[in-house]
């Protein structure tokens, strides 16, 4: 993998994602007219990774596709056995998962930071 990076424009919030487990920082991904990017999350090592769905190339394809045969840059596994969405699922450490499924989103630009990701292309062949 070339571990391209990518940043992007996130709304942070700190969350009870877990029983016992508060203000975890969860990164939810500003929506607008031009940015439609998606987080995945490593089930084995917690790496989030970004799609961007306005390239052209993820075009028709679904997340495990476009992870392929990458392995993940951190755990060295392959990405596409182990991808699932965030923050949907969110592994917080070994055996330790959380999961904040119906977030409440707001499109304010207040509170949000420029985070870098790992984004996930498909391989050019
Ligand atoms: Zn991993």
């Amino acid at each position: 993998m070339e571990n391209t990076r990518k940043k992007i424009r996130c709304i942070v919030k700190y969350e009870n994602v877990v029983e016992g487990i508060y203000n975890y920082a969860i990164f939810l991904p500003l929506k607008s007219g031009w940015s439609n990017n998606s987080l995945y999350t490593c089930t084995n090592c917690g790496e989030l990774f970004v799609i961007d769905w306005e390239n052209p190339e993820t075009e028709n394809l679904n997340a495990k596709q476009i992870a392929g045969s990458t392995l993940c840059p951190t755990c060295n596994l392959t990405l596409s056995l182990h991808l699932v969405s965030y923050p949907e699922t969110i592994r917080i450490s070994e055996n330790v998962f959380g999961s904040l499924a119906n977030y409440p989103f707001s499109n304010e630009d207040e509170e949000s930071e420029i985070i870098e990701f790992y984004e996930l292309r498909p391989s050019l062949k």
